[in-house]
């Protein structure tokens, strides 16, 4: 194999977030009795976009962006709401609903009976923790790294410091890192000084180079294997 180690990021690259995302959504806003057919779910989308970003630039922690995407979307909205109440009743639906995408699990049989793979993902620990019991996940993982669980996020080198940590401390050259996100999972990547696979699945302009780019999952082992 050209690489031993491989980092999995989750959301958008191996989870269907998006799916998992709309109906978590809707359920805790259904269940705090509000009316959403008037097209909230894409400011909300907006906003969280938005605050992840600056989680990113470390301005925010995973935790803060829990809250504060409610309490801006009742701002911006005038919807009289418990933020606080509804953002527990989204983190439990982001955990309970949705799946991973068609071929992930076959991908993650075959590599990680090969390889050393790692879930590194700048989610909600909680969230995080939910999904992977929820979907059989853990097995396939020597280390789950989740920035909310640690105070630190993807791009930052201090995040793949304690994924390599949790690893045993393997060797650079033959690690990958394979995410969607070019802002934190590429250029953690390339931050760290190991080779990066950016998963885009639609045809989206590169800011930042990764080493590889694949469209499809089933790509991911020839990449592995070099
Ligand atoms: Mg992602």
């Amino acid at each position: 194999m050209r690489y031993t180690t491989l980092l999995f990021d989750l959301d958008h690259t191996l989870f269907d977030f998006d799916t998992s995302e709309a109906v978590a959504f809707s359920s805790a806003l259904a269940t705090a009795g509000v009316d959403i057919e008037n097209g909230y779910h894409d400011l909300f989308a907006s906003i969280n976009k938005a605050l992840w970003v600056r989680v990113e630039a470390g301005e925010l922690t995973a935790n803060d962006v829990r809250v504060v995407r409610f309490e801006d979307l009742f701002e911006q909205t005038g919807i009289d709401a418990d933020a606080r109440a509804i953002a527990d009743d989204y983190i439990t639906g982001l955990g309970a609903h949705g799946d991973l995408y068609p071929g992930a699990r076959e991908l993650l049989e075959e590599l990680s009976s090969e390889v050393t793979l790692a879930l590194v993902s700048n989610g909600i620990g909680e969230v995080v923790s939910d999904k992977v019991a929820r979907l059989d996940l853990e097995g396939y993982f020597d280390a789950i790294v989740v920035s909310g669980e640690i105070g630190v996020a993807k791009p930052h080198t201090g995040f793949f410091d304690i994924a390599f940590d949790r690893l045993d401390h393997p060797d650079k050259a033959m690690t990958l890192m394979i995410g969607d996100n070019l802002g934190s999972d590429i250029r953690g990547g390339i931050n760290y000084g190991i080779d990066t696979c950016w998963y885009a699945p639609s045809s989206a302009e590169a800011s930042v180079t990764p080493t590889y780019r694949v469209e499809r999952l089933s790509e991911i082992p020839a990449v592995a294997r070099g």
